[in-house]
C-alpha cells in the first residue's frame, strides 16, 4: 500500500515514491549536543523511528543520515567559559544522547555524522557558491548567503519576503522568525573562540551549512526526505534549501516531513516554566522508557502532542495491557481448532493497522486497531471462544506491531538500571523526586529490598514530621510494589507479598 505523507513543500499530503526503486534516500536533523536531549528533541526523534520502521516494514530500504551538530553558537560559547575544547565539550552530550537513542529503543540511523568532521567540505562548497555569485565575503572574513539572488527563498516556509531589505544580514545562528537578511554561510574567528584553518580562510561554520553538506556527501544533490522538527521549518531548513539549490541548481529534498511541537502539560516547555524535561529526569522520576516511547509514539506526527503525566501513566497501562495478552496467547489454554470469526479479527486488526500508517503515519489509528482486537479477542477468549489455530495469526498481528511501535519485550530494567548509575556518578539523585527507590518502585518485580528501606526511612521521617499525606503516598506505592509493611510495638516490619 502506498504512502501518503504531508509535504511541507508543497503543503500537501501526497503519495511518497522513492527515485530509485526501493531505495529511501532520507535525511533527518540530529541533535545539537550541548546538553541533554529533552522530551520535545525525543518526540521529534520517534517519529522519525516509526517512519523509518514503517518504511522497512513495508519493504523499502533505508539509507539515513542524521548529522549531529556538534559546533554553534552555544557550544562555542559554552566551551569556551569553560575552558575546554569543543570536542571535549560536546563529547559527553553525544555520548549521552546515544545512550538516550538506546533507552528509547530508537533504530540507530545508517550513518551518523559529525559537523566537525566535515568543515572542509563545507568550506568548498561555500567556494562553490561564491563562484556562482551566490555568496560574497564580508570584510571581516565571514561569508553570507545573498538572498535576494534566489527568488524561490520563502517556498518551504511559505513566507512572503518581497521588499526585503536587499544585503541586511545576520549572523547569529538562530534568529528572528520574519526575518529575512543574508546568512551567515561561515564566521570569522571571535577572540577566545574556536576556530578552523579553510581554504576559504579562517572561521567557524554558520549552522545551516552543515546540513546542506552533509546531506549531498552521503545522499547526492536529491534527498528523498528531508527531516525535523516544524521548528526547524524556518529557517534553518528554508536556508539548506537556498544553498543546495543554488549550488546544484536541483530540487534538495522531494519530501519535507516536520513533526509538530510538542507542549508539556499545555504550555511551551521551558525552564523557566519549570516544565522542562529530559529523558533522564522522566527515568529519574520513575516512568519506564517503554512508556514514554509509548506515548511519543502514540499521537501522529503532525497532532500536538500534549505531554503530561496523566498521559504517561495511561501509557505504561496500555503498554502492560498489550503485554499481558502477549501472555495470554501465549501461554492460555485453548482446545484444538480454529474460529473463523477470531481470524477475521486478526485480518482486520493486521490491514487496519497497515492502512492507517500508510495514511499519514496516523499511529493513533493504528493503535486503535490493536486494541480493537485486544478487546475482542479477551472477550473471546472469556467465553471459551479462541481455538489453538487461532493464536498464530493473533501472535502474527502483535508482531507486525511491534516492529514499529516497539514496546512488547521488556527491556525497561537494565535501562534504569544504567540511568541511575550515571545519575549517582553525577551526583544527581539529589533532584529526583524520591530518590532511587521511586525509581525502583516501577519495577514492582524488581524492587530491591536497599529500595524498600530506603522507602520506609522516608516513609519515617514523614510520619514524625506529620507529613500523613507523604506517608501514605509512600505506602501505597510500596503496595503496588507488592511490599507489605507492618507498624508493631517494636518497629516497622515489612514482607513482599
Ligand atoms: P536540537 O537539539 O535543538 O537541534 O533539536 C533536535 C530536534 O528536536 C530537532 O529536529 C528539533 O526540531 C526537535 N525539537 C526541539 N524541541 C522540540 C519540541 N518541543 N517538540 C518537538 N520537537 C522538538
Ligand atoms: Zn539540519
Amino acid at each position: 500500500m502506498a504512502l501518503r505523507l504531508f509535504n511541507t513543500l508543497s503543503a500537501k499530503v501526497e503519495e511518497f515514491q522513492p527515485q530509485q526503486d526501493h531505495l529511501v534516500r532520507m535525511y533527518s536533523c540530529g541533535p545539537t549536543v550541548y546538553d541533554y536531549g529533552h522530551v520535545g528533541n525525543f518526540r521529534t526523534f520517534v517519529f522519525v523511528d516509526i517512519l523509518r520502521r514503517f518504511l522497512q516494514q513495508s519493504g523499502y530500504e533505508l539509507k539515513h543520515v542524521m548529522n549531529i551538530t556538534d559546533v554553534d553558537d552555544k557550544i562555542i560559547r559554552n566551551a569556551a567559559k569553560q575552558g575546554v575544547t569543543v570536542g571535549e565539550y560536546t563529547k559527553k552530550y553525544e555520548q549521552a544522547f546515544r545512550e538516550d537513542m538506546q533507552t528509547l529503543s530508537l533504530e540507530t540511523p545508517e550513518l551518523i555524522v559529525r559537523a566537525t568532521e566535515n568543515i572542509p567540505d563545507m568550506a568548498a562548497f561555500i567556494a562553490g557558491l561564491e563562484q556562482k555569485g551566490y555568496a560574497y565575503r564580508a570584510d571581516d572574513g565571514s561569508y553570507y548567503f545573498r538572498i535576494a539572488k534566489f527568488p524561490e527563498y520563502g517556498k518551504l516556509s511559505k513566507k512572503d519576503f518581497a521588499g526585503m531589505e536587499v544585503g541586511a544580514r545576520v549572523d547569529v545562528d538562530e534568529y528572528d522568525k520574519d526575518n529575512a537578511r543574508d546568512f551567515a554561510l561561515w564566521k570569522a574567528p571571535k577572540p577566545g573562540e574556536a576556530w578552523w584553518d579553510t581554504a576559504i580562510g579562517a572561521g567557524r561554520p554558520g549552522w545551516h551549512i552543515e546540513c546542506s553538506v552533509m546531506a549531498r556527501k552521503f545522499l547526492g544533490d536529491t534527498l528523498d526526505m528531508h527531516l525535523g522538527g516544524e521548528d526547524l521549518i524556518f529557517p534553518h531548513h528554508e536556508n539548506e534549501i537556498a544553498q543546495s539549490e543554488a549550488l546544484t541548481g536541483k530540487p534538495f529534498a522531494r519530501f519535507w516531513v516536520h513533526a509538530r511541537f510538542l507542549l508539556v502539560e499545555g504550555e511551551k516547555m521551558s525552564k523557566s516554566l519549570g516544565n522542562f524535561y529530559t529523558l533522564r529526569d522522566l527515568v529519574l522520576k520513575g516512568h519506564k522508557p517503554s512508556s514514554i516511547r509509548y506515548l511519543l509514539a502514540s499521537v501522529p506526527y503532525r497532532r500536538q502532542l500534549n505531554f503530561t503525566f496523566g498521559g504517561l501513566k495511561q501509557a505504561a497501562s496500555s503498554v502492560e495491557r498489550l503485554r499481558n495478552f502477549k501472555l495470554r496467547l501465549e501461554t492460555g489454554h485453548f482446545e484444538p481448532g480454529s474460529n473463523p470469526k477470531i481470524a477475521a479479527l486478526a485480518q482486520t486488526a493486521r490491514e487496519c493497522f497497515t492502512a492507517t500508517l500508510a495514511d499519514d503515519l496516523n499511529t493513533a489509528e493504528a493503535l486503535a486497531a490493536v486494541f480493537d482486537m485486544v478487546r475482542e479477542v479477551n472477550a473471546a477468549a472469556d467465553a471459551g471462544e479462541v481455538r489453538k489455530n487461532d493464536i498464530p495469526p493473533l501472535l502474527a498481528v502483535l508482531t507486525q506491531f511491534d516492529q514499529i511501535f516497539d514496546v512488547l519485550r521488556d527491556t525497561d530494567a537494565p535501562k534504569i538500571e544504567r540511568i541511575l548509575e550515571w545519575a549517582q556518578k553525577e551526583g544527581n539523585l539529589d533532584g529526583v523526586s524520591n530518590g532511587r527507590a521511586d525509581v525502583y518502585g516501577t519495577l514492582t518485580s524488581k524492587v530491591s529490598d536497599q529500595g524498600v528501606e530506603e522507602l520506609i526511612a522516608k516513609r519515617e521521617a514523614a510520619r514524625r514530621a506529620r507529613d500523613f499525606k507523604a506517608s501514605d503516598a509512600i505506602r501505597a506505592q510500596l503496595a503496588e510494589a507488592g511490599i507489605i509493611v507492618e507498624d508493631t510495638k517494636d518497629g516497622v516490619r515489612w514482607k513482599r507479598k
